[in-house]
């Protein structure tokens, strides 16, 4: 067979201050047809590797098209969004039929004007191949299901982890569905369940942990392909937007609607406990001060990894404040600070003024006397999986006994390394705060004796029912609505 694979990456956050556009996408890539080969660090280019190693192993021939990614922010400029798209659609139609196209997105990318990329994307494919190739996207449970991507492909597949650490497992998933599904060994008809609501799930801790083992468990039934639950991503104001359960069965629609039912009702018979319930921040100072290892906090309202502009420094001033001594925090994106301090070099004390540069989400900055530890060129540190996260010219500065790291490239704080590879000692501190909301975890865990999410101030609030929205202001979801399925 002839298998065809792209990808397209961006999670968009409605509300924050700047689009997306070339800048953002060219921090990695985009790659024209070399991810596999030149992007081995992206998680683009891990799965674009994955996918011809299993075609390779099948002996289908691989074409491998546009991968591109880039970090959330706001909306993607419609003219870069188009050029993009269509740079994947050409060379699609270009290299002549295929029986089987894999793609790799969000799932929660918006235009200027477009809500649903992903749903243009896989609809306009349909178009090109025709009605018996095999369409299948991998897509992050942070996503906007919608009826339009449901639609247009034959098999959709989100991670079912948050840390999202099974992307090349549910990549194979995809792979097997798709290459089955186009030498009609199966037949995958798909059920979308809407929850009615709107939250936030990591999956490390109870109830949703049970709740992925209960999916897991309905896969291993007779005719059931895959069961995925769509989290939604809350900062995205779509009339789509909130979580949903997708299953997929083999020719048998009432089974995928009963599976994808059941499973959709056990997740909004569990939302109270689902809500996230969060320290504030002296609270979380209190607790971590009264812990006798090392306390990891997570600056849960700044990660640019929803979207925010990793610039919000209240909990930094806060430990300040209380004076904590052996303890780190990072990474603050500031461009300006580290081109200073580069420009001054290592040793050198200088007045700095941080934080809340990029708009009101960003918090109020604040004069320090910092000295420069270390400056380290092109900074990376390990993302979740095999690949590695771009940080820039990055710096070590010691704010009143604190380690503070700035990047100059927007990501959230991953890995420990991206502490140690400048230079600083995590085994000796009592504190480490991150810039992540749950991703996090998967890395700190092993050094931590408690990981605390705290409730900071910042661009993605865990007050659902208090969001914005614009597009989706009509719609009744937990928690806006006690009950909008009518269960209780
Ligand atoms: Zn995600």
């Amino acid at each position: 067979m002839r298998l065809f694979t792209a990808g397209l990456i961006t999670e968009t956050n409605t509300f924050a201050p700047w689009p997306t556009g070339k800048r953002g996408f060219s921090e990695i890539g985009p790659f024209y047809g070399d991810a596999s080969t030149r992007g081995r660090e992206d998680e683009t280019g891990v799965v674009a590797g994955m996918w011809k190693q299993l075609a390779a192993r099948d002996g289908h021939e691989f074409i491998e098209g546009f991968f591109a990614h880039a970090q959330p922010s706001g909306p993607t400029l419609q003219s870069v969004y188009e050029e993009y798209r269509d740079s994947m659609l050409e060379e699609l139609r270009r290299r002549g039929p295929c029986d089987v196209a894999l793609f790799f997105l969000h799932g929660a990318m918006v235009s200027t004007g477009c809500d649903d990329c992903e749903g243009d994307i896989l609809s306009r494919t349909r178009r090109i191949l025709g009605p018996n190739a095999a369409i299948g996207a991998l897509l992050d449970p942070h996503c906007h299901l919608t009826p339009q991507m449901t639609a247009a492909a034959d098999a959709i597949v989100l991670m079912k982890e948050y840390p999202h650490i099974d992307h090349l497992e549910r990549g194979r998933e995809l792979y097997e569905i798709c290459t089955r599904a186009a030498q009609r060994q199966c037949r995958p008809v798909t059920h979308l369940f809407d929850c009615r609501m709107v939250g936030f799930y990591p999956t490390t801790t109870e109830p949703m942990a049970g709740l992925v083992r209960r999916m897991k468990e309905a896969e291993r039934r007779q005719g059931v392909l895959s069961v995925s639950f769509g989290h939604g991503f809350p900062w995205g104001d779509t009339p789509e937007t909130g979580s949903k359960v997708l299953a997929i069965a083999d020719g048998d629609a009432r089974l995928a609607e009963s599976v994808a039912t059941e499973i959709g009702h056990a997740i909004y018979d569990s939302r109270a406990a689902l809500l996230p319930r969060y320290p504030d921040i002296p609270t979380a100072l209190a607790r971590a001060r009264s812990h006798a290892g090392t306390v990891v906090l997570a600056d849960t309202a700044d990660n640019s990894g929803g979207g925010a502009p990793s610039d919000n420094i209240s909990l930094l001033r806060a430990m300040l404040q209380s004076g904590v001594g052996e303890a780190a925090y990072g990474c603050i994106w500031d461009p300006i600070t580290v081109q200073a301090c580069t420009e001054a070099g290592v040793g050198a004390r200088l007045s700095l003024r941080i934080g809340g540069k990029c708009g009101p989400a960003s918090g109020e900055p604040m004069d320090v006397v910092a000295t420069v530890q270390s400056i380290v060129p092109n900074h990376s540190q390990q993302d979740m999986g095999p690949g590695r996260s771009r940080m820039g010219d990055s710096v070590w500065l010691d704010i009143s006994g604190i380690d503070v790291v700035v990047m100059s490239v927007r990501t959230q704080t991953f890995s420990p390394d991206a502490f140690t590879g400048l230079g600083i000692d995590l085994s000796s501190k009592r504190i480490i705060a991150v810039k992540s909301s749950w991703h996090f975890q998967a890395n700190f865990a092993p050094i931590a004796d408690e990981l605390i999410a705290v409730a900071t101030p910042g661009a993605i609030q865990m007050n659902f029912a208090g969001i914005d929205y614009r597009k989706k202001r009509d719609q009744a979801f937990f928690p806006r609505v006690a009950d909008p399925l009518g269960r209780d």
